[in-house]
């Protein structure tokens, strides 16, 4: 915890991956640079150690118009580059976080129309990725259970424990990077140099990288253009053998849904587990109440029996939650926003390897080095302005509620 007063070059506030990545490309452009990194809390409890560990290559959402399909390019030379730096800080680091690159299953439970999944094989063919369908009894091989009805697998997704993947990269942050955890930035005075202030002490600087994503929006200057929203994971006790002997021989594997708000993310972990991501609510204020992990963690049971009835007696050992960020037209809030303040936000649902490129890119981007990932930077475009509550919060029920009901059959 940050106690009195300091000076920085830079203060990056939020330790998550796109905190962790600005404040990595930072000192290597600059080794010079005094920088500090706060986090509310610590490594270990962001939405960047909660997650379902999908460190994805490609786009969720891809789209089938000619702009579409450019934008969708430029994610996925992103998303790669994100993969490539973890990769190479993990090797270099000796960083463990059973990072495997098993690929992923997108999967519908629906049976009678493949729309959706037509749709996207047709677009994984216009961008010339690899793919292959399973169904009937080589999807139940591959992951144990009929409920899917079809799947598209794609080779380039890594799997990954976040929580080891995103503390061993706080810990390895390079000399001139300074960590604070449990130091909640309160607010900001603006001067000659910005004075931030934290619980116990003020950093005084004149550069500030926000990496809260969507938290902390009183942080933000101008308008808002993001909005916080809640989704929750658990994870079952490992299977026994006799359990284990009771499926098809499994290697880890993950499966996203096709319907991404009604429907669940499921892993098999390389301890035997099974990982359950679904339920989406709002969290504007970042927060999630005990009452509704409680009541994810019914949602998750129950699913979890539906999916693989013969393991009625496999329970659900943990729950959590964590929040992400959402943007009106799905486009991220990346840039300088005032002479202080840059961003890094907007992951969009997606963020390990997202997050971490969209934050060394702006580390390029503010210090203006050359890079050519840039250009495709900034072509995703800016996130647009939102309406403040209450019409943001009837929006999103709105389309909280039509997404649950176009993928009722997908739970
Ligand atoms: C259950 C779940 C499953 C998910 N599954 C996947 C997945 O499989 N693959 C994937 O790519 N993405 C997944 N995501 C999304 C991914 O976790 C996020 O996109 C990613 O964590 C965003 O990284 P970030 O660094 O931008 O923000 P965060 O990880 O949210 O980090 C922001 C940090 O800012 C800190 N902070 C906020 N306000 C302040 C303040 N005032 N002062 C100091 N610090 C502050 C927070 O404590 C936090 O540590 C999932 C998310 C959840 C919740």
């Amino acid at each position: 915890m940050l106690r009195g007063q300091i000076a920085a070059d830079w203060l990056i506030v939020g330790a998550g991956f796109a905190g962790v990545a600005f404040a990595r490309r930072l000192s290597e452009i600059n080794p010079d640079l005094k920088i500090i990194i706060v986090d509310a809390y610590s490594p270990r409890e962001s939405a960047s150690a909660r997650n379902s560990g999908f460190v994805i290559g490609l786009p969720h959402n891809i789209g089938s118009s000619t702009a579409e399909l450019k934008k969708a390019n430029a994610y996925r030379h992103l998303l790669q580059e994100g993969i490539r730096q973890l990769e190479q800080v993990m090797a270099q680091h000796g960083i463990t976080c059973d990072w495997e690159k098993v690929g992923k299953y997108h999967c519908q439970a629906e049976r009678g129309n493949d729309r959706i999944l037509q749709e996207y094989a047709r677009q994984l063919d216009s961008m010339e990725e690899p793919w292959t369908l399973a169904e009937g009894d080589a999807l139940y091989q591959k992951l144990g259970t009929r409920f899917y009805h079809k799947g598209i697998y794609t080779p380039g997704c890594v799997l990954v424990n976040p929580a080891q993947l995103i503390a061993g990269l706080n810990h390895c942050l390079p000399e001139n990077v300074q960590r604070y955890d449990n130091t909640p930035v309160l607010g900001v005075r603006y001067g000659s140099v910005a004075e931030v202030l934290t619980p116990y002490g003020v950093i005084r600087t004149p550069r500030i990288m926000l990496a809260t994503n969507a938290l902390s929006p009183e942080l933000r200057p101008g308008l808002s253009r993001q909005a916080a929203m809640a989704t929750f994971a658990s994870l079952t006790d490992p299977l026994t053998d006799a359990q284990l002997a009771s499926l098809p021989p499994m290697q880890s594997w993950g499966l996203t849904p096709v319907n991404a708000i009604a429907g669940a993310t499921f892993r098999f972990t390389p301890d035997r587990r099974f990982l359950i991501r679904q339920h989406v609510i709002p969290a504007l204020k970042g927060q999630v109440s005990a009452a509704q992990t409680w009541q994810a963690t019914q949602l998750h049971q129950q699913l979890f029996h539906k999916v693989y009835p013969t393991l009625r007696e496999v329970s659900i050992s943990q729950t959590w939650s964590g929040t992400l960020s959402v943007t009106r037209n799905g486009a991220p809030e990346w840039g300088e926003l005032n002479r202080f303040i840059c961003t890094a936000g907007g992951c969009n649902g997606a963020g390990v390897s997202k997050q971490t490129v969209a934050g060394s890119l702006l580390a390029d981007f503010m210090l203006k080095q050359d890079n050519p990932h840039l250009a495709d930077m900034l072509s995703l475009g800016k996130a647009s302005f939102m309406p403040p509550s209450p019409a943001l919060d009837i929006g999103i029920a709105l389309s909280l509620q039509k997404e649950r009901y176009l993928g009722r059959k997908e739970v």
